[in-house]
């Protein structure tokens, strides 16, 4: 690290948790963003300032003057634009050190696999169920971890699964695919604009622990927010045994057990 980068980092420095130490691991890690959208934006605006050293972004999306009341790493001038190469430019404003390349695509099963492999840390900021099981499987496959967030109207939540690990739980064990689940989309339900940027900054905040080695926080774990009472809750997640994506045991039955945080399974609450 040269004396720029000590001052830059300093208060990630001080901290005994980080150090010199981890601040290097953070410059050494490569990130893969996935959805530059309203979790997105701050999650990648916090991970670039951090100093991660590269970061992926990837959206096949532009950016709409609707996205603006949430989605903070755009601009009223980049309307327009891609979401990532708008993005790419905020990012660069903060820290031109961070290596950031721009990815606008939707990408398929084989293309995440790939850039999953080439990641040591997925944040899956995508705002769709489709998106969110390919990326559980491919990090799954590549054995990365993963960071998922969803937020709608006043409802945010995240999850961590750190597939480094055997015994830990999928997207898939809590959310099972072939459940029936009704999408509820921003762009026709409406979301309250700081909620994206607490579960897309925490999101940043599980990310960096993992790729510093910290084992703190939410692996293995489900955080959910209400913003209208704001209330927080954390529950431990469950692998499930007959998942059909992660599982041990195969199962032709597995509909039924529907989506959402009321009827979740696998779900103990602390
Ligand atoms: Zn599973």
């Amino acid at each position: 690290m040269n004396d720029q980068q000590l001052l830059r980092y300093s208060r990630h420095i001080l901290l005994d948790e980080i150090g010199i130490e981890g601040q290097q691991h953070l410059l050494d890690a490569r990130v893969l963003i996935i959805g530059l959208g309203g979790l997105g934006s701050p999650a990648a605006l916090y991970l670039a300032a951090s100093g991660v050293g590269h970061l992926t972004l990837c959206d096949h999306d532009t950016v709409d003057f609707s996205n603006l009341q949430r989605q903070i790493i755009h601009r009223t001038a980049t309307v327009g634009q891609s979401k990532v190469s708008s993005a790419r430019a905020t990012l660069y404003d903060i820290n031109p050190e961070v290596e950031c390349v721009a990815l606008n695509i939707r990408a398929d099963e084989a293309q995440l696999l790939e850039l999953v492999g080439k990641a040591d840390a997925v944040l899956d900021c995508s705002d769709n169920f489709a998106t969110r099981y390919a990326i559980n499987r491919a990090c799954l496959a590549q054995r990365k971890p993963l960071v998922s967030g969803a937020a709608i109207r006043f409802d945010g939540q995240i999850e961590v699964f750190d597939f480094r690990r055997d015994d830990g739980p999928c997207y898939n064990c809590l959310f099972p695919e072939d459940s029936i689940a009704a999408e509820l989309r921003c762009a026709t339900t409406g979301v309250f604009a700081p909620l994206t940027g607490m579960i897309g900054s925490l999101q940043a905040a599980e990310a960096l622990k993992l790729l510093m080695g910290i084992e703190r926080g939410l692996s293995g774990k489900l955080l959910t927010i209400n913003a209208l009472d704001m209330n927080i809750m954390r529950s431990n997640l469950s692998r499930d045994a007959a998942c059909s994506v992660c599982g041990i045991i195969p199962s032709p039955l597995q509909g039924g057990r529907g989506c959402g945080y009321e009827s979740l399974s696998g779900v103990d609450n602390e």
